[in-house]
């Protein structure tokens, strides 16, 4: 079933590795993977078997999806890569990132740790310089990720980032509601029909 626009092929998850995180974010994590599976979009992610980042691409290829994980060397063990997806092993964690930016059409925030932050962070602060325009996405249950948005807005407050700079992401609340927000947010990628069959 291909739900996914023509130009939305594969799509990077940026997710906590913490197995301690509450059951509900897990379980939202894995829904997340199958809607990516059900959407025949490639899931994209750091290619450990540990947290959401788990639970999200273990659902993914139970579903039938596409999985592609990219982990370093160093962290095959800590993050208890996953045999049963295909996966890049790097040597560094600026390799793992860049080779999941480049390998991506979009991005998907779930909550997350200092990781999940400082890869996201990056991914903005690349959006500021104009270097991509692909589609971020935030899930955020409760408002998880408003101290974020926060902080970025005080930079703005004090003239140090661009107001623009807060349009770069869309947030949404409920995981039925990121893929369709995929379509629809601020990026390079638009497909009304597609949308239009998302909803
Ligand atoms: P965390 O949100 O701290 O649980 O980390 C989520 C993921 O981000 C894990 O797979 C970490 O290995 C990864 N991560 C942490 N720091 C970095 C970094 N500097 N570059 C790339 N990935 C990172």
């Amino acid at each position: 079933m291909g739900l996914a626009p023509a130009n939305l092929e594969s799509v990077c998850v940026f997710c906590g590795s913490s197995d301690a995180a509450d059951p509900p974010l897990l379980a939202d994590a894995a829904r997340l993977g199958r809607g990516l599976a059900a959407a025949d979009l490639t899931l994209i992610y750091g290619g450990g078997g540990v947290g959401l980042m788990g639970a999200c691409a273990i659902a993914a290829h139970e579903a039938g999806g596409r999985v592609l994980g990219v982990i370093p060397h160093f962290l095959k063990e800590k993050e208890r890569r996953l045999d049963v997806v295909e996966t890049v092993v790097v040597s560094s964690m600026h390799e793992r990132k860049q080779i999941m930016f480049e390998r991506s059409d979009a991005f998907v925030v779930l909550p997350g740790g200092i990781g999940t932050l400082e890869e996201v962070v990056e991914l903005l602060s690349w959006r500021r310089l104009d270097l991509h325009a692909k589609p971020v996405v935030f899930f955020s249950p409760n408002g998880f990720w408003e101290p974020l948005f926060q902080l970025f807005q005080h930079t703005v407050d004090h003239q140090l980032t661009p107001a623009s700079f807060m349009q770069s992401w869309i947030s949404v609340e409920r995981i039925e509601d990121v893929i369709p927000a995929l379509v629809g947010a601020p990026g390079d990628i638009q497909t009304p029909a597609v949308a239009a069959r998302m909803t």
